[in-house]
């Protein structure tokens, strides 16, 4: 049973849980979807993505890559971006680690024999008043080391948004997760910290001689 959120729940000034559903249900799963289909790829594990799968998204109203093209304009017309597409594998009918400040959305849907997103459910919502009031940038520069831009895993033609931060550095970590790091009150714990940064580092020597490819990417997370 998907959690039941009520259809008239504003998600925005002007839009609600409805609006959402009624806009995106029967849509494409992405508009850039055309010939390409069999290389759709999970955010989150780099598997394929098939049709007739169930899978589910993430949304955001906000982005961290404030320097792309498109940045400015979501802000502005706080629109619901999709930032990440999981796997059936990878679907969870709840956000990941909702984080304060931004308005998230996660959709469930099965997809039709031609990519359409059928069946389409809003499961759960943490609008930006709610969620643990962490810091993706900060905590990616910390655990990495390096500049939040200049991170090989967080390529400029991206978006981002919290959930994408989380995701990707639970994929690359092995022993510790992104919520062990994080304490509740949204500080940082030290001490897990330097085992994350330990971990990222070898992570980072395996890339590196892979050329930080995204099939050796996939490859590392499926065999963790
Ligand atoms: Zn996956």
């Amino acid at each position: 049973m998907s959690p039941q959120i009520p259809k008239n729940k504003q998600l925005s000034p002007s839009v609600t849980v409805g609006d959402l559903q009624k806009t995106l249900n029967g849509h494409k799963l992405s508009p850039d979807i055309t010939s390409k289909t069999s290389n759709m790829k999970c955010d989150y594990c780099s598997s394929k993505i098939f049709t007739n799968d169930k899978v589910s998204q993430y949304l955001c109203d906000d982005v961290l890559n404030t320097k792309h093209p498109k940045a400015k304009y979501i802000k502005e017309s706080n629109q619901f971006v999709q930032l990440a597409t999981y796997c059936s594998s990878c679907t969870s009918e709840l956000l990941f680690y909702p984080c304060r400040n931004y308005s998230e959305i996660r959709t469930v849907f099965k997809l039709s024999d031609s990519w359409d997103m059928i069946n389409l459910t809003v499961t759960d919502v943490s609008l930006n008043s709610d969620g643990i009031p962490w810091k993706p940038k900060q905590l990616s520069e910390k655990i990495s080391t390096i500049s939040f831009e200049k991170s090989e895993l967080i390529t400029n033609d991206n978006l981002w948004g919290p959930e994408n931060i989380y995701t990707i550095y639970n994929a690359a970590l092995k022993n510790i997760a992104v919520e062990d790091i994080i304490n509740y009150d949204g500080s940082i714990n030290n001490k897990k910290l330097s085992t994350a940064k330990k971990e990222y580092e070898n992570f980072r020597n395996i890339m590196g001689s892979k050329g930080f490819t995204e099939n050796a990417f996939r490859d590392y997370v499926k065999n963790k």
